[in-house]
């Protein structure tokens, strides 16, 4: 069903303008930057055909981690200029303005970090091509590391929610609904337990705002825009997610597709787009238990 709406939106895309340019033309109008087996244009085209898997896709699922032990850095530590994090909140994912609040949130694998660094360098490089200046858009994270007590806690606290909502579910109903909603410990490895994805917004320094990329979701419910290729969204922010994708390919970060603040070295995910099936398959994390 998946696959048909998708592929049927796409084609839709294609043939209207009426609200704007489609994500086809976008791609068409940088194809001198975007070569067929670019990962942004095999993401769109498995996208478009409803074959981009999930997180919790079975062809993710399988890939083999094993742990190479790399360490993981903190940027409330580091103090990046370019590359920081979001403003601190007053309670645990208190808005979008702010980073998540939890306690692991600043912290993400090195080789993850030297990408992002690498990240800024690409904006810097592409920005006249999509009307920035460089050194004008800087990187802000969101929520880097999520460690598996953390991520267990938030677990337990939306499925004790969906019970006290539902007093008659059984609790095998209550846990699969609650997975629709906090990815599970349980026979999972959740992909920020990891510290190998991180989630982030750009800042225009200039002026001193958010890069208009659509609505930035997390927790504060999926969407039509959360998705990398949604053509809900305007030209504007279709450019400007081309921007980031562009800048994160050639620092060898991966988008999640239906999330387009999401990105990840080194896991699962990652390697999944990264190596062909010919090629072996290892990711580099498993999951961190700090609590
Ligand atoms: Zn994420």
């Amino acid at each position: 069903m998946k696959k048909s709406i998708n592929h049927i939106l796409c084609l839709l895309a294609m043939q209207t303008t009426l609200f704007g340019a489609s994500w086809s033309e976008v791609l068409e109008n940088h194809r001198e930057y975007l070569p067929e087996d670019s990962l942004i244009m095999r993401q769109y085209k498995a996208f478009c055909e409803g074959d981009a898997p999930p997180i919790v896709d079975p062809r993710i699922k399988e890939i083999p981690i094993s742990e190479n032990g790399e360490a993981l850095i903190d940027l409330r530590a580091s103090n990046g200029k370019r590359v920081s994090m979001m403003a601190e909140p007053s309670l645990p994912f208190a808005g979008p303005l702010y980073n998540s609040g939890l306690p692991g949130a600043s912290k993400m694998r090195g080789p993850v970090f030297h990408r992002l660094e690498k990240m800024v360098e690409e904006l810097d490089s592409l920005a006249p091509l999509f009307g920035y200046e460089a050194g004008q858009i800087d990187i802000l994270l969101f929520e880097g590391l999520r460690d598996l007590g953390t991520q267990k806690m938030l677990f337990e606290k939306k499925l004790e929610e969906i019970l006290k909502a539902n007093p008659d579910m059984t609790l095998e109903a209550a846990e699969r609904e609650t997975c629709k909603w906090v990815s599970p410990v349980k026979n999972n490895t959740p992909v920020h337990s990891t510290g190998a994805a991180v989630d982030i917004r750009l800042w225009d320094n200039k002026a001193g705002a958010f890069l208009d990329l659509g609505p930035f979701g997390v927790i504060w419910g999926g969407s039509t825009f959360a998705p990398t290729f949604s053509e809900a969204i305007t030209d504007v922010e279709k450019n400007n997610r081309l921007y980031s994708l562009l800048a994160a390919e050639r620092a060898g970060l991966t988008n999640y597709v239906y999330e387009w603040w999401h990105f990840s070295y080194g896991d699962r995910y990652d390697l999944y787009w990264k190596k062909s099936d010919l090629e072996e398959k290892i990711a580099l994390y498993g999951s961190i238990e700090l609590y």
